[in-house]
């Protein structure tokens, strides 16, 4: 159903089976499909569109250009009791993500803590995904990503890009009682994605969010895409400005830090000019750690973290009838309303999506 001129509503469960069709489609196996349809859907059912279905086109457009492969498993380049080196030989993120993850929870299980190198993997999408999987198994887990191959942000005090939108991602378990708590952003004032949605006529980004190469800040889209042409593709390497790191020094240095720990301590590769001909072809880097609460903490960890977050919310607000929520609450609200009610995509992302299906022989559903 079409809610507004621009904005298409898809059931949940319809666009997570068009999105899994497609990538069966286009090479993938059965469960490979449904696992990135599941993925890409969960983004959207958080409220990270930018990181949800409307990547659809991009990831087969790689799949067919051979920059990410379907069926990968994970190389082990070394491993001890609490640590591991991984490569995900460009395989899917969806796919190499869990892996990832699940050895990070085996050893943490066994000893305490982990921490899990991850190199070369595709896409991982939204890192929250992974806080949550490791939550699941009880555990509270901390990610660094960097983007090989990847270059749109520029360090504080300067114009050139040197970083990509690196996220950095904390998750807490909650148990019955308990909410889990999510914090997970990436490091650059506002994502990519929403630069992407400003560029077609959506919300405009905060002024200083970009940087022009003359060192002016501004929040016009075509610092990053050059001039902007109606409905043409956005391609951030057509610019010549760079998105700006959040909080000034801070988040330039943690976006710095995400490379040093997701780049090159995992022996994968940094934001940077690729050299051998790979332009175009990008990786996550991920450094995570994971630590089993009941090896650090009391057994009443569950219920001293609900009582601070408890504290935390009951914060005044600074606007009558605000609400302070705490890391996580935002998009779990959201997952509720989007499962009850549908998500909406962006007409021209839905369009998209749909010629991609079509180009592949993929039935499209009425929305
Ligand atoms: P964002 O700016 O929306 O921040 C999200 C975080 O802030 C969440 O933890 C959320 O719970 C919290 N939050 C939001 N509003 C809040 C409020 N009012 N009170 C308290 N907490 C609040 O996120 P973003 O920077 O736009 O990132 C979007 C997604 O993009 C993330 O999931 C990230 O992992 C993903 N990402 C992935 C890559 C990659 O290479 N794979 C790169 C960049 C970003």
């Amino acid at each position: 159903m079409a809610d507004a001129e621009s904005t298409v509503t898809v059931a949940a469960a319809t666009l997570q089976t068009l999105i899994a069709d497609i990538f069966a489609a286009a090479g993938c196996g059965r469960e490979e499909a449904e696992r990135i349809g599941r993925y890409l859907l969960s983004a959207n059912l958080a409220g990270h569109d930018s990181h949800g279905v409307i990547r659809t086109p991009r990831y087969v457009q790689w799949l067919q250009e051979g920059k990410v492969r379907a069926g990968q498993a994970l190389t082990v380049v070394n491993d001890g009791p609490v640590h591991a080196t991984l490569d995900g030989n460009w395989g899917f993120g969806q796919t190499i993500g869990p892996l990832a993850v699940d050895l990070g929870i085996a050893k943490a299980r066994e000893a305490g803590v982990s921490v899990i190198a991850l190199r070369h993997s595709g896409h991982l999408g939204r890192i929250g995904d992974w806080a949550e999987r490791a939550a699941e198994a009880g555990l509270a887990s901390i990610h660094f990503v960097n983007v090989e191959g990847g270059e749109l942000v520029a360090p504080f005090g300067g114009v050139d890009r040197r970083f990509s939108t690196n996220p950095v991602c904390i998750g807490i378990p909650g148990d019955d009682a308990a909410p889990m708590l999510l914090l997970d952003f990436a490091t650059s004032l506002v994502a990519e994605g929403k630069v992407l949605v400003a560029s077609n006529g959506g919300k405009p980004v905060p002024q200083g969010a970009l940087v022009r190469p003359d060192g002016r800040f501004t929040d016009d889209p075509a610092a990053l895409y050059g001039p902007l042409v109606p409905s043409a593709p956005r391609d951030p390497a057509m610019g010549e400005g760079a998105l700006v790191a959040f909080g000034l020094h801070k988040g330039s240095g943690l976006a710095f830090m995400c490379e040093m720990l997701a780049g090159v301590l995992t022996g994968g590769g940094t934001s940077g000019p690729i050299p051998g001909g790979k332009r175009g072809r990008i990786s996550n880097g991920m450094m995570s750690i994971y630590l089993d609460p009941a090896k650090f903490s009391g057994a009443d960890f569950h219920a001293r973290a609900r009582a601070y977050a408890d504290y935390v919310k009951a914060s005044r607000p600074v606007t009558p009838g605000g609400e302070v929520l705490v890391p996580g609450e935002p998009e779990a609200r959201m997952r509720a309303a989007r499962l009850a009610h549908g998500v909406p995509l962006q007409a021209q992302t839905w369009t998209a999506i749909c010629a991609t299906a079509r180009s592949l022989g993929v039935a499209v559903p009425a929305p």
